[in-house]
């Protein structure tokens, strides 16, 4: 985008000011004229509460009123789906332009994870990813991904959103600046613990590079996929800008800098990437970067021919990785028949045509 984009990757061109785009100091700003205590009065409940300024009792209704007005909502629910016995929602958001992101809330024993978008579509083309067939739209706002976090916060409850994965629509790396305001945020006002926050990249090397530099000690998932840059150049073609030598170099420096855990994932594709020589390769950087692995078998998208792994398969490979030593997880799928599941992200086109700028 060439147009002049303030703190929040708001674009000053086009849309409104979102109620999450603003920053505190903006809000006071806002407020001015207000007695001084409704700036945390309104910021506080904003984010501790579901974002419907109705909820505010406290709050005089002429003022909920004029910023309601001022500082409208983001995103518009397009459709909301649930599935696994009311387990999984997902939800299809439109933005003010027109253009479609989608969110993941998914309830497990043992937490409540919110699975967000970072861009509308994605740049990066990985062909079995739907996301990444449909192509790229925009980067969203700070504003745009926190209010997917309030908004599903607000139909969890009362069961409280334990986790935030950066796993949804997008390449959070190639959208760093608003991402990383967004993870501050969602840790300092809406009190989620980084530990708790995990952000998922394609390997896109440089946002690796400054991850290791922020304060904030989240979780870092790398989509592998392969671990030889022939098949990875296949699969995930920014693997032809940042080949693996230097992403595993990233790699080490995050872990050098952090001590944090790195984890893996690996989207099994029948044929291509669940042999014995795959789980041997993939075991070798593991070893070298203590890291964990995520199996998941490849879910159906519609423009990708070759199928996910059987589920014997998939067990079979995790087998081989564990007798390498490595530490390994299979990942539930959930969501498939709502096309929630990994890489099924794909918000439908055929609703409404976004305008182009190009
Ligand atoms: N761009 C980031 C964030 C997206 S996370 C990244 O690549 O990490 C979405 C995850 O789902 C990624 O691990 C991605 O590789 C995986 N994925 C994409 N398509 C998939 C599919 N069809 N089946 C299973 N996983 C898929």
């Amino acid at each position: 985008m060439t147009d002049t984009l303030d703190a929040a990757g708001r674009s000053r061109r086009d849309g409104p000011t979102l109620r999450y785009d603003v920053s505190r100091d903006e809000l006071a700003t806002v407020l001015d004229g207000e007695p001084t205590y409704r700036l945390d009065q309104i910021w506080e409940g904003i984010h501790r509460q579901g974002g419907e300024l109705d909820d505010l009792s406290n709050v005089p209704k002429a003022l909920r009123a004029r910023l309601g007005d001022l500082l409208p909502m983001g995103l518009t629910p397009e459709t909301e789906s649930v599935s696994d016995d009311g387990e999984t929602v997902k939800w299809l958001w439109k933005l003010h332009d027109g253009h479609h992101i989608e969110t993941v809330l998914m309830h497990y024993d043992d937490r409540t994870t919110v699975c967000v978008s970072s861009q509308a579509g994605c740049a990066m083309a990985c062909g079995f990813c739907a996301t990444g067939q449909s192509g790229f739209d925009r980067h969203l706002s700070v504003g745009e991904i926190v209010e997917q976090v309030i908004r599903a916060r607000r139909t969890s409850a009362p069961r409280r959103v334990s986790n935030i994965v950066f796993m949804g629509m997008g390449e959070p790396f190639a959208n760093y600046d608003r991402t990383w305001a967004a993870v501050e945020r969602i840790h300092g006002d809406l009190g989620i613990g980084a530990r708790h926050i995990t952000l998922s990249t394609v390997g896109v090397v440089p946002g690796i590079e400054r991850l290791a530099n922020e304060a904030l000690p989240v979780n870092l998932a790398v989509s592998l996929h392969a671990a030889n840059d022939d098949l990875r150049d296949e699969l995930v073609p920014i693997n032809r800008q940042y080949p693996l030598n230097h992403l595993v170099d990233a790699c080490d420096r995050y872990l050098a800098a952090k001590n944090r855990r790195l984890s893996f994932e690996w989207a099994l594709i029948d044929g291509v990437n669940d042999q014995p020589i795959d789980a041997r390769e993939l075991a070798a950087l593991c070893h070298r970067l203590h890291a964990h692995v995520n199996l998941i078998p490849l879910n159906p998208t519609p423009g990708y021919r070759t199928r996910g792994t059987s589920a014997a398969g998939v067990r079979k490979f995790r087998d081989e990785l564990v007798d390498l030593g490595v530490n390994t997880t299979i990942r539930r799928t959930r969501g498939t028949e709502i096309d929630a599941a990994c890489g099924q992200l794909r918000a439908s086109r055929q609703l409404v045509d976004p305008p182009r700028r190009r």
